[in-house]
């Protein structure tokens, strides 16, 4: 059932085994390793994350986005989710526009979006009518 990882345990040098396993997102695993060693018996949680690819699959699914830690990706999945939200609304008000142009610009100056996509967010927040 459990497996042995690549992973040596740091108190007793013996190789680690997978107890548990979850998959928050298809490019995070999060384990937990053990210890198999009777007088050691050490075990710790361990993330495995995908961060960049070395060569791209064939057949890529659009939905997976490597290159960016986690923690950016989240942040643009945000801002997506809040230009979408306001995008159902035909008018929104000065403080909603000014709150999601910081957003991008912040996400811009942290390099977590490209100009490119930058102005795609911009251009569909142009879009949107002011009250
Ligand atoms: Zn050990």
């Amino acid at each position: 059932m459990s497996k042995s990882i690549g992973f040596y345990c740091p108190h007793c040098g013996i190789r680690m085994h997978v107890s548990s396993r979850k998959k928050p997102s298809p490019l995070l695993h999060e384990l937990i390793v053990s210890c198999r060693n009777d007088q050691c018996l050490a075990s710790f949680a361990a993330s495995l994350e995908m961060v960049r690819p070395i060569q791209n699959s064939i057949n890529p699914d659009p939905a997976i986005v490597t290159g960016l830690p986690l923690h950016k990706r989240q942040w643009e999945v945000e801002l997506e989710h809040h230009l979408a939200s306001i995008e159902t609304q035909l008018e929104i008000n000065e403080a909603q526009k000014v709150y999601i142009e910081g957003f991008i610009s912040a996400l811009f100056h942290s390099s977590t979006i490209d100009l490119t996509r930058a102005t795609i967010y911009r251009q569909r927040l142009k879009q949107i009518k002011l009250l």
